[in-house]
Order: structure tokens, then C-alpha cells, then sequence
């Protein structure tokens, strides 16, 4: 099976990297992966994504992208990649189900993961009360009582965004100084509506249906205590999923691909695009602007190096 163009990851910047890549006839193959339609696909409402003035459901935006795509000849396939040979031309590309696809030119979008606290209820309440976007579910916690976990610029700043909605917001950390800009600290502090439980973690969080407490833990005294709350919102860092590519892609030291501002990395010809770059922004729109851009690099790549061929062509039959 060989594409002028794989895609590795189904979000918005993959499948908008999809979207351009199948209109500039590049025949695009989109390789899924675990979670078909990236994390926004597992949002419940999508309000902030321009167009859709009555909000849309993530996994409908997913889904509606997909077969946008699809229309102008995207192929998908449903596997994980396991490995990138980058070493021959076209790239080899080898997946869980045992294929092997070759390209001459790869979009990495795999996207970055919430760092999971790890504790008892986290998996069992997700969108029952326990989310990682507040932007995307801030909405839904109007009049209500939420814990935010962490000390750094997310938690501050979303946990500042669900001032706007929640009635009284906790912030978790489990230090005593934040981590978090002084500016978003001053705002921090000086709204009524925000209070702090210094070194402390949460160690379970509680509910049967829907979250109903969190168990913490003062990491100085060892002393256990019972919050009730109606949501957790960890903002405890994110983890870009570059395993595949350490050692082949440059990665900085939060572990995101490095790009050149255009996205293009180290290895020409391979491009990457959305969260799997971003620390800052991890918004689909930001994604679907940066897939567009990776596309219309891949696109000007691939017509230099036909270029080059040609011209070499030429030049040994003169
Ligand atoms: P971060 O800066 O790495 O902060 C993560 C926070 O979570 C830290 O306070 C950390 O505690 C805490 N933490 C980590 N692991 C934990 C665990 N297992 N249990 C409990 N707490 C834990 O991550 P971030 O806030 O997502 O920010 C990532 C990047 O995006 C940063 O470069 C940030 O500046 C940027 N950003 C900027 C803005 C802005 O400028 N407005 C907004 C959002 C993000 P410790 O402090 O004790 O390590």
C-alpha cells in the first residue's frame, strides 16, 4: 500500500491535514489509531469551534470532518501505527494489524494525552463529573461546586474560566507555592469565588453515577479528608503521544515535536501538527489551522521533489 501522504492521527489537525492534502489530489491515507476523532471526539458539546452557532457534539464535529475529507478521496484505515522506518525512501510505516504502508511524506498528529492523576473513580466518573477541558465542559457546572487539581498556568487559567460558570471552585495542589504565572496567581487570588487547599493531593475521587466527593490527602500531616463536590478537573500537565517517534523525530523536553514554525521537523518530508506541538493553546481550531498548514507544506515538498526528479532525470538524458 503505498500514499503520497499518511496521516497518523484522526483530531482536528489530522483530519483538516486530511482535508487539504485529498483536495491538492494527494490521495491521503489516515491512519486512526485508538481513538478515531482525537480527544474532541469525546467531548460532549463543542461550543467554541467557529461555525456552529448553536454548539455541536465532539464526536458529531468528528465525524462530520471525517466525511468531509472522505468526500474528496481520503482513505482511512483503523490501526495503530507500531513503527517508522525513516531511514528508506518512501517512508515504511508498519501498523498492529500486520500492514505495511509506505509514503512519501508523513503528517504526525497523534495529539497529546490529559496526564491522569491515577486514582480510584478518575476512569469510572470521565464525563460524569471528572473532565479535562473546562473550556469545552466549563458550561455544564453553572451554580455548581468543582475541585481543579494542579498549580500550574492550566489550572489557574481554566480554573479562572470556571469562575464563570461555578458557584465556588477548589484548587488542589500539592505544594504550598504555585507554579503558575504571578498574574494569573493575583487573579487567582483576589477572586471570592476561588479557594486553595495547599499540599494536598486527591487520592480518589467518589460517586456513584456522577461525582459526588473527592478523598484528599495533606501530603504534610498524612491527615485523609472528604470534599464534596459535583467535578474534578485535573490540570496536572499533558502527555504528548510521541512514544513512537523518540529517537527519530527532535522532541523538546516536555517531549512535543519540534517543528520550524512551519510545521515541518528535523526529517524532511515528515510534517507534524496540532497537540502533538502544543503546550499552550490544545484547542481544535488551533489543530485544524496547523493540519491545514502541514498539508499545504507536504503539498509544496512533494511537488519540489518532483521537481528535483525531473530535472535529474533530465539532465542524465541530455
Ligand atoms: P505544568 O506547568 O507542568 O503544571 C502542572 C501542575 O500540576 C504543577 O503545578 C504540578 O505540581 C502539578 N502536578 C503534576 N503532576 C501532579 C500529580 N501527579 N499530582 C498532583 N499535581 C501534579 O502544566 P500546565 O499547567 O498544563 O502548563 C503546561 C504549559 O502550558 C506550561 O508551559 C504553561 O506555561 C503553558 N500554559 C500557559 C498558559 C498561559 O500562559 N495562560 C495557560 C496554560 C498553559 P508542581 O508545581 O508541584 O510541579
Amino acid at each position: 500500500m503505498h500514499h503520497k501522504v499518511v496521516i497518523i492521527g484522526s483530531g482536528p489537525a489530522g483530519l483538516t491535514a486530511a482535508l487539504y492534502a485529498a483536495r491538492a489530489n494527494l490521495e491521503p491515507l489516515v491512519i486512526r489509531g485508538l481513538q478515531p476523532g482525537g480527544l474532541i471526539a469525546t467531548t460532549s458539546e463543542v461550543e467554541n469551534y467557529p461555525g456552529f452557532p448553536e454548539g455541536i457534539g465532539g464526536f458529531e464535529l468528528a465525524e462530520a470532518m471525517e466525511k468531509q475529507a472522505a468526500r474528496f478521496g481520503t482513505q482511512y484505515l483503523d490501526s495503530m501505527v507500531t513503527k517508522v522506518d525513516v531511514d528508506q525512501r518512501p517512508f515504511v510505516i508498519h501498523t498492529d494489524g500486520g500492514q505495511t504502508v509506505t509514503a512519501d511524506a508523513i503528517i504526525v498528529s497523534t495529539g497529546a494525552s490529559p496526564r491522569k492523576l491515577g486514582v480510584p473513580g478518575e476512569a469510572e466518573l470521565a464525563n460524569r463529573g471528572v473532565s479535562y477541558c473546562a473550556t469545552c465542559d466549563g458550561f455544564f457546572f453553572r451554580g455548581k461546586k468543582v475541585v481543579v487539581v494542579g498549580g500550574g498556568n492550566s489550572a489557574l487559567d481554566e480554573g479562572l474560566f470556571l469562575t464563570r460558570y461555578v458557584d465556588e471552585l477548589v484548587i488542589v495542589h500539592r505544594r504550598d507555592t504555585l507554579r503558575a504565572d504571578p498574574v494569573l496567581q493575583e487573579r487567582a487570588f483576589n477572586n471570592p469565588k476561588v479557594r486553595f487547599i495547599w499540599n494536598s493531593t486527591v487520592v480518589a475521587i467518589n460517586g456513584k453515577d456522577k461525582v459526588e466527593s473527592v478523598t484528599l490527602r495533606n501530603l504534610k500531616t498524612g491527615e485523609m479528608s472528604e470534599l464534596p463536590t459535583d467535578g474534578v478537573f485535573p490540570y496536572i500537565g499533558h502527555v504528548p503521544n510521541t512514544e513512537l517517534f523518540r529517537g527519530i523525530l527532535e522532541l523538546d523536553e516536555g517531549g512535543y515535536i519540534v517543528t520550524d514554525g512551519r510545521t515541518r521537523t528535523n526529517i524532511p518530508g515528515i510534517f507534524a501538527a496540532g497537540d502533538v506541538t502544543d503546550h499552550i493553546y490544545r484547542q481544535a481550531v488551533t489543530a485544524a489551522g496547523d493540519g491545514c498548514r502541514a498539508a499545504m507544506e507536504a503539498t509544496w515538498y512533494l511537488a519540489e521533489q518532483e521537481h528535483a526528479r525531473a530535472k535529474a532525470t533530465a539532465t542524465a538524458s541530455a
